[in-house]
């Protein structure tokens, strides 16, 4: 198999089969690294065409690190007697989504451990309160897996999309990586669910977690291609010292930003976030995402005294660069990439919402 045409096969009609995906991603960087910078240009050039050279961005509210989850390689999973545990509440959250209306952010993300304590009712008052106050926003759930009722209200009160990593297409793989009370299938079920409902959904996966071999990485990639949800989540694994996985390495960067430009390939109307993750590994980690083929920034909104709480691995930037606080030279380093900020919300291109069911 020759790189190249692998590389314009697949910038041409958007798909590879499992071989072929597998050759490109073991391959390489064989014969140097301009066929990488190729991949990257043509990722790129692939984003503007769908969406501009536009980046999308998305404020981040960290609403609890209550977990009943124990997801081994997850900072704040329910066995980590080491955290600080905190919940925001309405009026927290209220604040947070404020300050990113005055920046001009056009999404809120409500991110959180499986708190129970958030019932539906609870979380639907929260839901509308933000929609009635901000009628010009997409709201934006990353809660975990819930019942198909549960997602269903959540979308009636207001929510728009919903971010559920699958974290990885293999069985086996899944299984090293979770508890056995948490399953692939019922994860993979939520996502259907959530599709069907109406939101936009986000699935994806962590690069180099414990275990993971090139092939499951193809499989998670043909996974997304066929469920062809319209947000796509990935950044590499970081250790968390209080957790079992903690003497792993980091994910790479390179291959990191490779699997970003397959996706967006592979996937050309997707939104596609260069992650915190991405940028904890390496303080260019980021703008090189944005050069691979990503379009969407996630800027920290929680309070900033809780930040360092939602500590989901080690050494996670939450006052850096990437928080709300440093808005003029996110934009400024945007600019300087040839991108620019989009201040709409920044809906897929194939989204319409439309009445549930
Ligand atoms: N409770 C929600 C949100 C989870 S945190 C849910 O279940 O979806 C959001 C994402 O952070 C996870 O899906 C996971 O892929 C990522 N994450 C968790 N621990 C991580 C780690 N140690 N390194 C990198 N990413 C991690």
């Amino acid at each position: 198999m020759d790189i190249e045409y692998l590389i314009n096969k697949l910038s041409t009609t958007n798909s590879l089969c499992f071989d072929e995906l597998l050759y490109l991603i073991k391959n390489i960087d064989k014969q140097g690294l301009e066929l990488r910078q190729n991949l990257y240009k043509l990722a790129s050039h692939t984003r503007d065409k769908y969406y501009g050279n536009k980046v999308f961005l998305r404020g981040l509210v960290e609403v609890s690190n209550y977990c009943k989850s124990d997801c081994y390689y997850c900072g704040i999973r329910c066995s980590n007697k080491n955290v600080d545990r905190y919940r925001l509440d309405k009026k927290d959250i209220l604040d947070c989504c404020e300050i990113g209306y005055k920046i001009g952010y056009k999404t809120f993300v409500l991110q959180s451990g499986e708190d129970l304590y958030f019932d539906d009712d609870k979380m639907c008052d929260i839901i509308s309160c933000i929609k009635n106050k901000y009628p010009d926003c997409a709201i934006t759930l990353s809660l975990g897996e819930k019942s198909y009722d549960t997602y269903k209200k959540y979308f009636l009160s207001g929510a728009d999309r919903y971010l559920l990593r699958h974290e990885t297409s293999s069985e086996s793989h899944y299984s090293k990586l979770h508890p056995s009370n948490l399953k692939l299938s019922n994860r993979k079920e939520c996502l259907e669910n959530l599709k069907e409902i109406g939101f936009q959904i986000g699935a994806g996966f962590m690069v180099d977690s414990p275990f993971q071999t090139d092939e499951d990485i193809v499989n998670d990639l043909l996974y997304l291609k066929e469920l062809n949800p319209h947000m796509v989540g990935i950044g590499p694994f970081i250790p968390h010292h209080d957790t079992i996985f903690k003497d792993y390495k980091p994910g790479d960067l390179n291959k990191t930003l490779l699997i970003l430009s397959i996706t967006r390939l592979l996937l050309p109307a997707s939104l596609l976030p260069a992650t915190t993750a991405l940028a904890s590994i390496d303080p260019k980690g980021r703008n090189m995402g944005l050069l691979a083929g990503c379009n969407v920034i996630m800027p920290n909104l929680s309070p900033y005294e809780l930040r360092n709480k939602y500590s989901l691995y080690d050494n996670k930037l939450s006052t850096g660069c990437e928080a709300y606080e440093y808005h003029k030279s996110l934009e400024d380093t945007i600019n300087n990439l040839g991108l620019s900020i989009d201040y709409s919300r920044g809906d897929n291109i194939n989204w319409r919402r439309v009445k549930c069911l």
